[in-house]
């Protein structure tokens, strides 16, 4: 059984559910590439290139 992931078009953010956890936004995406995890918003380098300042789960591409 796969689950069906969405991302925030806007931040990159992965959501279960219909709206972004972060920016709250409903502007999702099933089209994505690439998962990476921020653990430290503040010193991790992937965080400063997707430019997102909470931990949690990322995109790198977004459709
Ligand atoms: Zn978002």
């Amino acid at each position: 059984m796969t689950k069906r992931f969405y991302v925030c078009r806007q931040c990159r953010r992965f959501t279960m559910n219909k709206e972004c956890v972060v920016c709250k936004s409903s502007n999702l995406s099933a089209s994505w590439k690439g998962l990476v995890v921020v653990n430290d918003a503040t010193t991790s380098e992937i965080a400063q290139f997707l430019g997102v300042s909470v931990p949690g789960k990322y995109a790198l591409f977004v459709g």
